[in-house]
């Protein structure tokens, strides 16, 4: 094709750019980069019928400048809307090109692509709000309503399965879209478009009947308007009448709908009066004049000006009876309102300088919007503000994914690969060691966007996690997690009981329950459960209990009132390690690591760090009293430490860490990541070449595809674990690096 050629289609786009939108608002540099930047990306790229590929988004500007005229942005969308799909070049090179903008909308307009490529349409509702929820900026719907009424008036070129599904598509989703929209023209020809692809007996007996009838018809609209178009001139009227034939789905809707042949549906044609006035009084002032010249139906009348349709539409319907006695439908309009009955959104633009349109009537018409398609309308967000900036958010509430298969899952904001997972199904929930989204493997704390495909990896040995109450946020996902642990627990708790019933029988010893609760609670477990639970998680605890039971059974049984407990008697139990505890606490308050000369000890009190969360300093830490161990130093956070405190909070104390102390501590390290050959190697060596320190002990486990490690390391304080393990989760192959315990 010659460059000639180019250059009159490039004159051409923005001759009708210029006109549609307005010359002063058409950046006409932009247009033409966009337009010699699409034709470089399809340079070696043909469609079916062997013309060049260019040819398609060249003529999806087209429709936008002629029938969404929007703004230049939009059309330069338009000319680039199928770059990232059919070429070498990247989101990268269109956004460093034509910045953020137009980079969103090509990049929007190529997921919903996808979409429609990869799935089938299986739910409609959901396929629409799927697609509002993916398309942030409003134009990029506006690009795909292009596009696919392209790819419609070009059908015939595609194989014969396609045409259908593309049909069927438009027909469930576009066509309904555009007409909320308010783009009557482009739902109708769509659906026309699509009815003729997939009912063409139908559509062509229609459309051959409609052909048959065209020459009488002419002849009696002529003689039908030339009393209107005389009257109105001599009331000095500017105008303009135009009849059009209805499209033939809605005809064939109508047919449906009264069951009757095409011969006795009276209104196929409708005859409209523009008035180029501001004043919509006049279009009430014509009806007059009109109803002057035909007898009016008067059931058939509608003011839609007073009362416009939900979609904004507005006119005077009016059905009168001609000469012959045949019923005509009159629609009368302003301009503005037939600028906007055609292009709608689109209208709403142009007029919206001039703040003919109000606010509040955008608002309604985005409530409507939202409200028809989602049913159960919540509506929070301003829509008049959304307007503003072409930034849709209508469904940031809410995100749509697939799974592998081709289901789709709706998920509020916010959610994880582990809701996802959840909401496939508990089991896959509990087993889920890690997911892909779109083929990359992303920690389970990753928030999911609309349109994204999610698989989920999960392993036969995985179990749910603590943490994982933190990462999910539907409520199905926190409830199973939930009663995954209180069923945990409870697992626990009845090995605990077994454990402590046995060692009760073994010294021969009987209490009732009433009497047990009472003690236990005494000795600050809330109740039986976490009583049972601790002995199961620590069989010492069973010891404890019945060395208190013994002493206390004593007085028992010398007073002879079993079951009866005096405040007074259990304040006497293990007395001595009770004074241990006061002395610490009252002699040295609060007390500092690394203060001592002697490594071991605080201030004389033994202490060891517990193995549990692996404290160093830079932690903020508690020291607990332990029986004859002397202060255990845990992490404040530590998950023990705070079982520990609600069983009994007065042997815990504050502990300060002295920082100028040189010293090495344990810090461990949880890593999960793509199992792969030499990776243990990969990580080793990156953690000793660039920290230099010492790798105390390495634990991994393989789970499917990936693999779960602990790493023990010796460091200086959480400063320098804090670098390696930013470090580390920087690793291509890692997908989480986080501290241990
Ligand atoms: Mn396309």
């Amino acid at each position: 094709m010659s460059s000639n050629f180019y250059k009159k289609k490039l004159e051409e786009l923005l001759f009708v750019c210029k006109r549609n939108i307005g010359s002063e608002k058409v950046n006409e540099d932009l247009i033409s980069k966009a337009f010699r930047f699409a034709l470089e990306a399809h340079k070696n790229d043909k469609r079916a019928t062997g013309e060049p590929y260019f040819h398609h988004p060249y003529e999806v500007a087209m429709i936008m400048a002629k029938e969404i005229p929007i703004d230049d942005v939009s059309v330069a969308s338009a000319l680039l809307h199928d770059v990232l799909e059919d070429s070498e070049f990247t989101i990268k090179d269109v956004r460093a090109e034509f910045g953020d903008e137009i980079a969103e909308i090509v990049e929007g307009a190529s997921q919903i692509e996808g979409i429609f490529e990869n799935y089938e349409i299986t739910v409609a509702d959901s396929f629409k709000k799927l697609l509002l929820s993916m398309a942030s900026d409003l134009r990029i719907l506006l690009v795909k309503f292009a596009d696919r009424l392209h790819n419609l008036r070009t059908i015939e070129q595609l194989p014969q399965q396609r045409q259908i599904r593309i049909a069927q598509d438009t027909l469930e989703i576009f066509a309904p879209f555009a007409h909320r929209f308010g783009l009557s023209n482009i739902k109708a020809e769509m659906e026309d478009l699509s009815f003729k692809c997939l009912n063409r007996n139908v559509y062509d007996d229609i459309a051959n009947k409609l052909k048959e009838r065209k020459r009488e018809r002419d002849k009696f609209l002529k003689r039908f308007i030339e009393p209107i178009d005389e009257a109105l001139k001599k009331e000095n009227y500017k105008f303009e009448i135009t009849s059009r034939v209805k499209h033939i789905y809605s005809i064939y809707r109508k047919m449906l709908r009264i069951n009757k042949p095409i011969d006795e549906i009276y209104d196929l044609f409708a005859v409209r009066v523009i008035l180029d006035t501001a004043n919509k009084y006049d279009c009430f002032s014509a009806y007059g004049i009109i109803s002057q010249i035909y007898i009016p139906v008067p059931e058939r009348f509608k003011d839609y000006i007073s009362l416009p349709k939900q979609n904004g539409y507005q006119s005077i319907h009016t059905t009168v009876v001609s000469k012959e006695g045949k019923l005509v439908e009159v629609q009368i309009r302003t301009r503005e309102m037939h600028e906007f009955a055609e292009k709608g959104i689109a209208a709403h633009w142009k007029y919206k300088e001039n703040i003919r349109i109000s606010d509040k009537k955008l608002e309604e018409w985005m409530k409507w919007i939202r409200e028809t398609i989602e049913n159960a309308g919540k509506d929070d967000v301003s829509s008049s503000q959304i307007f503003e900036s072409f930034k849709l958010n209508l469904y940031q509430d809410e995100i749509y994914c697939f799974t592998p298969k081709g289901e789709l899952k709706i998920l509020p904001y916010g959610a994880t690969p582990l809701d996802f997972a959840f909401e496939i199904h508990t089991e896959i929930g509990m087993r889920c060691i890690g997911a892909k989204v779109n083929g990359k493997i992303v920690s389970l704390d990753t928030p999911l966007k609309s349109g994204s495909q999610v698989e989920i990896i999960t392993s036969k040995n995985q179990t749910p996690k603590k943490d994982w109450e933190k990462i999910v946020v539907t409520q199905k996902a926190k409830a199973d997690i939930r009663k995954y642990f209180n069923t945990e627990k409870r697992k626990i708790a009845l090995k605990g009981k077994d454990i402590f019933e046995k060692k009760l029988k073994k010294k021969k010893i009987h209490i009732n329950e009433d009497e047990l609760i009472r003690i236990v609670q005494k000795y600050r477990y809330k109740d039986l459960l976490n009583f049972y639970y601790a002995i199961g998680i620590e069989e010492s605890r069973a010891d404890e209990m019945i060395g208190i039971i013994l002493n206390k059974s004593k007085i028992l049984t010398a007073e002879q009132t079993p079951g009866l407990i005096k405040e007074t008697e259990l304040s006497t139990i293990d007395l001595k390690h009770e004074k241990f505890i006061k002395e610490i606490r009252e002699s040295i308050g609060s007390i500092t690591i690394g203060d001592s000369s002697d490594p071991n000890t605080i201030q004389g009190i033994k202490y060891d760090f517990a193995k549990c969360c692996n404290p160093i300093p830079g932690d903020e830490v508690v020291g607990y009293i332990t029986r004859t161990e002397g202060l255990r130093i845990h992490r404040r956070n530590c998950n023990n430490i705070i079982n520990l405190y609600l069983m009994d909070p007065n042997r815990i104390i504050d502990v300060n860490w002295n920082i100028s102390i040189h010293d090495t501590f344990s810090g461990g390290i949880v890593i999960i990541g793509e199992d792969r050959k030499g990776l243990v190697n990969e990580i080793t060596e990156l953690i000793s070449k660039n920290f230099g320190v010492n790798i105390k002990s390495i634990n991994i486990n393989t789970k499917g595809s990936l693999f779960e490690g602990t790493l023990i390391l010796e460091v200086k304080d959480l400063k320098q674990l804090n670098s390696i393990i930013e470090k580390i989760s920087h690793h291509k192959s890692i997908i989480r690096a986080s501290r241990f315990g």
